[in-house]
């Protein structure tokens, strides 16, 4: 069966025109399944037969809300949905003052293996397909009724290990048919998979480039981060360069605060020295506690920052939402998963 939400509008075209149909058909169909129809049958400009036809040869993705979580404090909403093969993905919809910001999946679960992720414990069982990932946008702003103008791919999975289905899935939500939201307003988020950083690079998106640190020199980050055996930080650093003589993007710089691991001041000033040359934003996390890792969050924050801002950098501290619910990193997947093994909690 084809699953027709991942195909683009031409696509979708070419696919009715060998249908016998003529060609504004499809934008009719891709209208109907950017408006979030779970049916062909529900599709009424279309006629009976069409209808049927479509019904034989294509499939629409619907996600199953198997959870979901609101904030009392500031709103956010979790989602734990359910895809068609069993798996379950999370969303998250954060309700901030320049508009409502969709966290989306890119993957089920995460082979990168970062040591403070709850994402990456049990491994990838599959990457999402475009559709998959729109879904979590659409349905989240379908259900939650909270019009949607940013999405940043920081959920589970990571985009660049996904690159094909990711970039179809900016091309789809970008559409002006579709959900029309500008690549300006959306994030991509990577751990620092070089290839995929210089293959976005050529194409130079609108969107902000995220780059996962964490720290500024390789020892400390390969103990925390697989991924920097692979494309250490020289190389890193060197390709977020690239990236920006290509795209005059400034790139932000993510950097969870773990106490005693990454938070000296001897790194903040390393960390300053190898983004000279390139406007970069510095984005402090405080580290999440997950169950599985013995990290702690760091007491030096604030010190840090101010370390940081002495070298002219700008910096900022991630504001964390949704504190009593699941909100980050993985948690209401990996509740879900130990609920049904009957793990103990
Ligand atoms: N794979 C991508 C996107 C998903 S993670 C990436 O690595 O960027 C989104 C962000 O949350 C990343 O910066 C990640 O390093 C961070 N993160 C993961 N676990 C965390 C935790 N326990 N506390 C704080 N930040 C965390």
């Amino acid at each position: 069966m084809i699953d027709i939400k991942s195909m683009t509008l031409e696509e979708i075209g070419d696919l009715l025109k060998g249908m016998g149909e003529p060609a504004f058909r499809g934008k009719q169909v891709f209208t109907w399944l950017h408006r979030g129809a779970v049916s062909f049958a529900e599709m009424s400009n279309l006629s009976k037969s069409l209808r049927e036809k479509l019904d034989g040869t294509c499939r629409i993705t619907v996600p199953k809300i198997a959870m979901k979580q609101v904030s009392k404090l500031d709103g956010t909403v979790k989602y734990l949905w359910e895809l068609g093969d069993g798996n379950c993905i999370e969303t998250v919809l954060m309700r901030y003052h320049h508009g409502n910001t969709v966290c989306v999946s890119s993957q089920v679960g995460c082979r990168m293996g970062c040591a403070f992720c709850a994402s990456t414990v049990g491994g990838k069982v599959r990457d999402l397909t475009p559709s998959e990932i729109l879904d979590q946008v659409l349905f989240a702003q379908l259900d939650s009724g909270l019009p949607v103008s940013n999405i940043v791919l920081m959920g589970i999975g990571e985009p660049l290990d996904n690159l094909d289905a990711v970039l179809r899935f900016l091309e789809l939500v970008n559409h002006p048919m579709g959900m029309n939201i500008g690549m300006r307003h959306i994030s991509l988020s990577t751990c620092g998979l070089v290839p995929g950083i210089d293959r976005l690079g050529d194409l130079q998106l609108q969107l902000t480039l995220s780059v996962s640190l964490h720290a500024p020199d390789s020892e400390t980050r390969s103990g925390i981060m697989p991924v920097n055996r692979a494309y250490d930080v020289e190389e890193l650093f060197a390709a977020c360069h690239r990236y920006f003589r290509k795209t005059g993007r400034r790139i932000s710089f993510e950097y969870a605060m773990i106490d005693g691991v990454n938070d000296s001041d001897a790194q903040a000033d390393l960390l300053a020295e190898k983004v000279r040359g390139m406007p970069a934003h510095i984005n402090l996390i405080p580290l999440n506690n997950v169950r599985e890792s013995k990290l702690k969050p760091s007491r030096r924050i604030a010190a840090f920052q101010k370390r940081l801002e002495q070298h002219g950098l700008t910096v900022t501290v991630r504001r964390s939402l949704g504190g009593d619910i699941d909100a980050s990193c993985g948690q209401l997947r990996r509740r879900a998963m130990e609920q049904q093994k009957g793990e103990p909690q």
